[in-house]
């Protein structure tokens, strides 16, 4: 893997949302594992065990898959480029910015400033592009979040409602919002402030779940978001090739763990595409 040289973030809104994930990801473990769950079982019993395990395998998945996102460059900087005349291949083009050659696929970031490998989008909260090398990892990290966050919200209901008393109308305005109740001192209460995790653990989970549908359909369908948008569906090889191409040749272990090796099919810069795989399988 090529290293990210400047990981800093680049715009006050990377910065933001980077800040916002690093302060909440350990406060939602924190309020899981040492709130909510000695509330719902024994502590020291097999079914705290079991949990505690769990809630900390995902969160390895989540800071692991993080970590590779934000560390991981896909960007052509690494790359020797064709330049000038005569060298210009198919489906390659000139980027302006870069004043280089860019392969098919990429596309110039104007946050990252250098073109990416498959670029599919940039992502304010890893401050980094998510493409060819690290999409395998944003993946993982998205649906770590997914699955972390309906964990939580199967459990928290048990505990928030069997703690908290609905008062009406004064309960609404809480758990609409709680975090203004709580900043403008409506109620400093240890409750309110569970109340809150409850309610962006809520947000995060609606937010993660349509991101992980939206990017897992884009990967079963071989396409980035704006080639989706251009209804391109050039590279489509089937779902099984298309998994390969993101998660590896090991795809099937990348689940697992973020450290878990599978190579990439692909390089990033030669593209198989549906009409020459056709012109293979009828050659034969
Ligand atoms: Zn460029
Ligand atoms: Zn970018």
């Amino acid at each position: 893997m090529n290293f990210r040289k400047n990981l800093w973030p680049k715009t006050a809104g990377d910065a933001a949302s980077i800040v916002f994930l690093l302060i909440i990801v350990p406060v939602i473990y924190w309020f899981e594992l040492w709130v909510v769950l000695p509330q719902l079982f024994p502590s020291g019993s097999l079914l705290y065990l079991f949990h505690f395990t769990l809630g900390t395998f995902i969160l390895i998945n989540i800071v692991g898959n993080f970590t590779y996102t934000v560390l991981c460059d896909t960007s052509t900087r690494s790359l020797i480029l064709p330049w000038g005349k005569g060298k210009m291949k198919e489906g390659w083009r000139f980027c302006v910015s870069c004043e280089a050659m860019a392969p098919p696929r990429s596309w110039h970031c104007q946050t990252c400033d250098i073109c990416i490998l498959k670029r599919d989008h940039h992502c304010v909260f890893t401050g980094c592009c998510i493409g060819h090398f690290n999409h395998r990892y944003f993946l993982m990290f998205v649906l770590y979040l997914f699955i972390a966050t309906v964990y939580s919200f199967y459990y928290n209901n048990y505990f928030i409602w069997g703690r908290i008393e609905f008062q009406f109308p004064m309960s609404i305005v809480k758990l609409i919002f709680p975090l203004a109740s709580f900043a403008f001192g409506l109620d400093y209460s240890t409750d309110q402030l569970y109340l809150m995790l409850y309610v962006i653990s809520i947000v995060g989970m609606g937010f993660t779940g349509t991101l992980s549908v939206y990017h897992f359909q884009l990967v079963f369908t071989g396409a980035v978001a704006h080639e989706r948008v251009k209804k391109n569906s050039k590279y489509d090889l089937g779902w099984r090739e298309n998994v390969k191409n993101v998660f590896g040749e090991r795809w099937y272990l990348t689940w697992i763990l973020p450290y878990f090796e599978s190579k990439l099919v692909g390089d990033g810069i030669t593209w198989r595409t549906a009409d020459s795989e056709n012109k293979n399988w009828k050659g034969k």
